[in-house]
């Protein structure tokens, strides 16, 4: 059995004029249906999706003659998962905010590059721009869409579910190890996106402190520049090493072992600010793109328990936090094992991933399925 992943394709959509004002107009009526039910709804305190449906449904047909019923179905489930999270206050929704689209006012035609999209003005047909990548998942199931205007552009958001692949034999594990300094060093002894990639983020850092400080309007504008280049950046990194680490397991027959999400948390300090924007911004990316490519490839990713992985000895097994006496040294106290912090973790990453691997049960995939329903999006 293999696990099921989702993943979300990106696809800008090339409106002319006439289709963007189309778009922003559906948007921006659609919006206005939620704050017209957001009101009936706190005024009723009701909150639920059905039960919204039974008393504001056609109100909001009668206000909005020009929205099709399915847009305001679909504005209605926006309006009800605001309050799911939260019914201490009314909810209003912003002009641009993003809507959903189901199969009933969104076909896909690949061939072409086109979705023909309910508007406001009747269904368009629109050509898409879409990478080999988001095609891939594009051709897979695809789920809800979303509808989003940013930066002037609009674009499909559309949750794709992967095709289940064949798993390849796998003769060992190549255990990887998250970090901040070496983004990711296997049990082999690499690293991948070492200094180069350390310093340029430095680099990025330091523009950001200058521009931060400044806060002039045209600074401002430069940050929100910086901070798209440095995004892609980052991804386009990501893309790289974990494209490496897959091919390379590929090639020797391993399947990947990482550790789970929490242990980088936990075991990185690293000053707040930097804590949240490395934890989801950098890791989270990284081991995502790393599930998605094994997954493609039929490579099992195993994931094991964080703890103590840069504080072990492989050696001995003793496990104490003077073992690892700065950021790229381990040296064991008890046997005098020395080796690089990084490529201990992943070693101690590989040496639990076997005894993991080891037990029948998981052998046969089930690693492969946890793995993959935890790292799905
Ligand atoms: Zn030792």
């Amino acid at each position: 059995m293999l696990g099921v992943m989702i993943l979300t394709a990106k696809v800008k959509l090339e409106t002319s004029k006439e289709q963007f004002n189309a778009l922003k107009h559906t948007l921006e009526t659609t919006n206005r249906a939620c704050d017209f039910l957001s009101e009936i709804a706190w005024q009723n305190k009701v909150f639920g999706r059905f039960g919204l449906q039974k008393i504001a449904y056609q109100p909001c047909r009668e206000r909005f003659p020009a929205l099709s019923s399915q847009l305001v179905v679909r504005a209605m489930a926006k309006v009800a998962d605001a309050y799911k999270l939260d019914k201490k206050a009314r909810h209003t929704f912003k002009p641009h905010g993003a809507i959903s689209y189901d199969s009933r006012i969104l076909n896909w035609n690949l061939t072409h590059k086109q979705v023909s999209i309910w508007t406001i003005i009747g269904r368009l047909k629109i050509g898409f721009a879409a990478g080999p990548r988001q095609m891939e998942l594009l051709a897979g199931e695809r789920g809800e869409t979303d509808l989003c205007l940013i930066d002037g552009v609009f674009y499909l958001f559309v949750s794709c579910k992967i095709a289940d692949v064949k798993p390849i034999d796998v003769q060992d594990v190549l255990g990887v190890d998250l970090g901040i300094v070496n983004l990711a060093t296997d049990s082999d002894g690499e690293r991948h996106g070492g200094a180069a990639i350390d310093k340029k983020r430095r680099i990025y850092a330091h523009r950001r402190r200058n521009l931060q400080r400044k806060g002039t309007r045209s600074a401002k504008r430069r940050l929100k520049q910086l901070a798209g280049r440095q995004a892609r950046f980052q991804a386009n990194t990501n893309h790289c090493i974990s494209k490496h680490v897959v091919k390379k397991a590929q090639d020797t027959e391993r399947s990947i072992a990482l550790e789970n999400l929490t242990g980088i948390r936990e075991r990185v300090t690293v000053r707040k600010p930097q804590r949240a924007r490395h934890a989801n911004w950098a890791f989270h990316q990284l081991r995502t793109y790393i599930a998605y490519k094994a997954d493609m490839a039929g490579i099992p990713v195993i994931l094991v328990d964080p703890r103590n992985t840069s504080r072990a000895c492989p050696k001995c097994g003793n496990i104490a936090k003077a073992n690892r006496p700065n950021q790229s040294t381990f040296r064991c106290t008890a046997c005098g094992h020395v080796a690089n912090a990084d490529v201990n973790a992943a070693e101690n990453i590989r040496s639990r991933a076997r005894a993991v691997v080891n037990q029948p049960m998981v052998a046969n995939g089930v690693a492969k399925h946890d793995s993959a329903t935890s790292l799905a999006l």
